[in-house]
């Protein structure tokens, strides 16, 4: 059996606290290796690996640190099948889709190989008689991210890439269920030329997460995850003075106008609500039509769609979906759809039964569709995480506009409309923080920057972009008189420029 342990130091290491947790094929249900557990005294080895290593590299010149990049996009690319295919193995997802989630990433390390124009700073010559003032973006020192399950490799990306192109090392938590890609990406750094130390890898569960926010050396913390988790490593990380940006769950609604294009709306809803198993944190999982007859078209085309889904493992490249990631997962799911239906909701279609012949074992869940649910409901309340739309049905705009506001969550919100004034309102009276107009997953690229509001967001900066450049570096402010011919007394007041 495959045995994963860690990355510290540039070179993988054993595991040495007897703790592991196991690793699954989620199409098979088979173990296929197990993950070491780390102790705090090897996220401690981790850290004092990128305290070492850390000062050199933040005095390595910007265009040098974005060369390994430069090399790092190279190398993802050229082990973009390798990636995807481990990344499948270990999370279901088909392989195409494992390769967005390869890509979605280097996009970000794309957009760091600008870095040595992202970190400049600011300069004002004459701010007062002979003085320049000027302000600097310095590393923070050691970042840590703690990273789920369901992106193994564009999350870590998104929070390593520009963490280590503005000059801090890193230690990097990953998810314990698919944990290969992470070890995979830091042995990839190295091949692009990063100093060892710079990127640590360390699995880990709570026990890990916890020796990372009580770490004095560690000064900032990046974490997605589920709601409660970050709202806890928002809290912790916060008492032991760190800075930290934590994301966490969602609930997506699509609003669709009477006047929308159906057959996109519908294509548009299949593709967000059903890919990746309902397993991303900008899955569409609530539809809400506006007017009965704009419901009954949408349900009506919706329905074949459902039931001619190709849901197969990784192995299949013609599958839409592959299975969830846990036999937890799978019971987690089935029992939300049971939810569901004690609750009233009309289940017009049910995916609990599904098996695949040959992948009896495999944690497949079959597409559902539920109709008439209310946001009293469980099903409506929780993040289901699989693939289960439920059909919210609104009389008219306000009101559908009233349910994304009124949910806990605020990740990414979808109206489909041709009414670009309707479009207009939404985008701006809605509480939510990424939005598509027509649009079903509006994840913005690389050199905007990714966040909720709400419950799905802690903190006030952003991934990605130029928050993420923010996020990973402090600024320093300097002010610089170099008074030739200035012959000034003792000031004994409040400088000011009055
Ligand atoms: P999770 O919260 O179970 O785990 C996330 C990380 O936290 C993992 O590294 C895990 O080891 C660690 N962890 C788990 N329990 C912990 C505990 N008690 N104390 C400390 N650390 C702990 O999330 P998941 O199931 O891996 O991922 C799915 C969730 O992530 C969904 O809620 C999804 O919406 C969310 N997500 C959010 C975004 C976003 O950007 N908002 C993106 C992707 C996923």
């Amino acid at each position: 059996m495959r045995e994963i342990g860690h990355f510290i130091g540039g070179k993988h290491v054993a595991g040495t606290s007897g703790r592991i947790s196991k690793v699954y094929n989620p199409a098979t249900g088979e173990m296929q290796a197990t993950v070491a557990l780390a102790s705090v005294e090897e996220i401690r080895a981790a850290v004092e690996n990128a305290k070492a290593a850390q000062p050199k590299w933040a005095a390595t010149n910007p265009q040098r640190r974005a060369r390994v990049f430069f090399k790092f996009v190279e190398l993802l690319n050229k082990n973009m099948d390798e990636l995807a295919t481990l990344l499948s193995k270990e999370h279901g997802k088909t392989v195409e889709d494992s390769k967005g989630d390869v890509i979605r990433g280097l996009e970000v390390c794309e957009f760091v190989c600008g870095i040595p124009h992202l970190q400049k700073g600011e300069f004002t010559e004459g701010a007062g008689p002979a003085i320049d003032m000027y302000s600097i973006r310095q590393p923070v020192g050691i970042g840590a991210g703690i990273t789920p399950f369901n992106f193994p490799a564009m999350i870590p990306m998104w929070m390593f890439a520009p963490a280590i192109a503005c000059g801090n090392a890193f230690i990097l938590k990953p998810s314990e269920r698919d944990p290969s890609v992470p070890l995979r990406l830091a042995e990839l750094m190295i091949e692009a030329g990063l100093p060892a130390g710079i990127l640590n890898v360390v699995n880990g569960d709570k026990a890990a997460v916890d020796a990372i926010l009580t770490d004095p050396d560690i000064a900032a913390v990046s974490f997605v995850g589920s709601t409660p988790i970050a709202r806890y490593v928002y809290g912790t990380a916060a008492m032991n003075g760190k800075r930290a940006q934590c994301f966490g769950g969602a609930k997506n609604h699509m609003i669709i106008m009477p006047d929308a294009d159906m057959d996109q709306a519908v294509n548009a809803l299949m593709g967000a609500g059903y890919g990746s198993a309902g397993e991303r944190c900008m899955a569409v999982s609530v539809a809400v039509p506006v007017g009965e007859d704009t419901a009954n078209r949408l349900v009506e085309k919706l329905v074949p769609k459902i039931e001619s889904l190709r849901i197969g493992p990784y192995t299949d490249d013609k599958a839409d979906l592959g299975p969830l990631v846990t036999k937890d997962a799978y019971n987690r799911v089935t029992g939300l759809i049971d939810r569901g239906v004690e609750e009233g909701a009309k289940l017009v279609v049910d995916g609990r039964g599904f098996k695949l012949q040959g992948y009896e074992d495999g944690y497949f869940v079959g597409g559902t569709l539920f109709d008439h649910v209310k946001p009293e409901m469980d099903i409506y309340k929780t993040e289901i995480f699989g693939p289960v739309l439920s059909v919210v049905r609104a009389k008219n705009y306000e009101e559908a506009l009233d349910l994304p506001m009124k949910h806990e969550y605020g990740n990414g919100v979808a109206i489909y409309t041709r009414d670009g004034d309707a479009a207009r309102d939404f985008a701006s009276r809605i509480n939510i923080g990424m939005i598509g107009v027509n649009v079903p997953i509006p994840v913005p690229l690389a050199y905007h920057s990714f966040g909720g509001w709400k419950a799905s967001s802690f903190g006030d900066l952003n991934q990605h972009g130029t928050d993420s450049i923010k996020f990973w570096t402090r600024t320093k402010t300097i002010t610089a008189r170099w008074p030739s011919g200035i012959k000034d007394g003792a000031e004994f007041v409040m400088p000011t420029m009055k």
